[in-house]
């Protein structure tokens, strides 16, 4: 047996209560719908096991994942009926898993309706594609018999732009609604995040929050009712002081003007931080800002430590995460922070 494993130089805390409150803020605005949660691509970074408990104790009762790999992390949580996928069966195996698992599969082509009532069929979801031309049935689709024949408890389409304020919103909603009215389903749903900003009419009878239930900003109108969830802290592994021409990391791309003092930090693209986040990004010690100096590498990133007389090897420092603000600054989406987030960091409830 070897040793346990000593405490990491990298932590991401996930407050749990911050998580909880967003998704009531996000049902709150859903209005008399029921409001689910995307937890696909490992609950947007955070951890299945650290996201699901925060949601369910906030009634959370259907998660979406995007692949089958997804779905036994969530059986761990919740009912296999509670688990939907939005892939779809994308084969006879992935249908007999879907079939013998008790989760529910979305169908979004004519072949996935035909692998599954091959595989026994049973309640699935359908997603329909009303503008977003990405993967869902074409709407010309929908008198194939191989449609008319599924069960289908919700009645999905996906909004393409609901982050701005486009003309393809009303659109898709207009054409959601005349889904709504023809085709047989028990339940609708269409708002993402975005969407649910949009109103109360995007709404219908269930909504499927992802990225602001994380924290992230997903319109502006849910500045004031979003709150941070995740905060990232990373060890500094080595002070040094540089002499006035001493260059930095690879290709040595920052050069000292004057003696000042560095600091080497275990934290690099490996773990999320990419390259757009290297010069003109900071990371904080103690609210002082420390400028990026250098290239980010994939282990490493080097800051100017100057302004920061306490700081000492093996301090720690945290890591800007203000989603929108950090997304400005860097050119990454939100989504693309929270879901690049490495698996080097040591994920807490905090
Ligand atoms: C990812 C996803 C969501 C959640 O979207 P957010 O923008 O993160 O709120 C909802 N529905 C579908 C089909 C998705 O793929």
């Amino acid at each position: 047996m070897p040793p346990d494993l000593p405490a990491s130089t990298l932590r991401l805390q996930v407050d749990g209560a911050a998580l909880t409150a967003n998704w009531r803020a996000l049902d709150r605005l859903s209005g008399s719908a029921n409001t689910g949660a995307a937890v696909k691509a490992d609950g947007y970074g955070l951890g299945i096991d650290l996201a699901l408990p925060p949601l369910i104790k906030a009634g959370a009762r259907e998660f979406f994942v995007a692949h089958f790999s997804e779905v036994p992390a969530l059986l761990d949580h919740v009912a296999p009926a509670q688990v939907a996928v939005l892939h779809g069966p994308a084969d006879a195996g992935q249908a007999a898993f879907a079939a013998a698992s008790g989760i529910v599969p979305v169908i979004n082509s004519v072949r996935q309706a035909q692998l599954w009532a091959e595989a026994g069929g049973g309640p699935c979801h359908l997603m329909v594609d009303t503008g977003i031309n990405r993967l869902g049935l074409p709407m010309g689709a929908l008198g194939d018999p191989a449609i008319a024949a599924l069960e289908v408890d919700v009645l999905m389409s996906h909004l393409a732009s609901a982050d701005e304020d486009a003309a393809l919103n009303a659109l898709q909603l207009e054409r959601f609604r005349g889904l709504a009215a023809t085709v047989p389903a028990r339940r609708r749903s269409l708002a993402n995040s975005a969407g649910i900003a949009l109103g109360t009419d995007y709404a219908f009878d269930l909504t499927r929050p992802g990225l602001s239930l994380y924290g992230g900003i997903a319109r502006e109108e849910l500045s004031d009712v979003i709150a941070p969830v995740v905060s990232l802290q990373a060890q500094v592994l080595q002070l040094r002081d540089l002499s006035a021409g001493d260059g930095v990391g690879y290709n040595t791309i920052f050069t000292a003007q004057r003696p000042m003092r560095a600091a080497t930090v275990s934290l690099g693209y490996a773990d999320g931080f990419l390259r757009s986040r290297g010069p003109g990004g900071t990371l904080l010690f103690e609210g002082e800002t420390l400028p990026i100096i250098g290239r980010v590498s994939m282990d490493l990133t080097v800051v100017d430590a100057s302004a920061a007389n306490a700081l000492k090897e093996g301090d720690f420092l945290d890591i800007p995460f203000d989603l929108p603000t950090v997304s400005a600054q860097c050119g990454l989406s939100q989504y693309e922070l929270l879901t690049g987030l490495g698996r080097r960091f040591l994920r807490q409830a905090g």
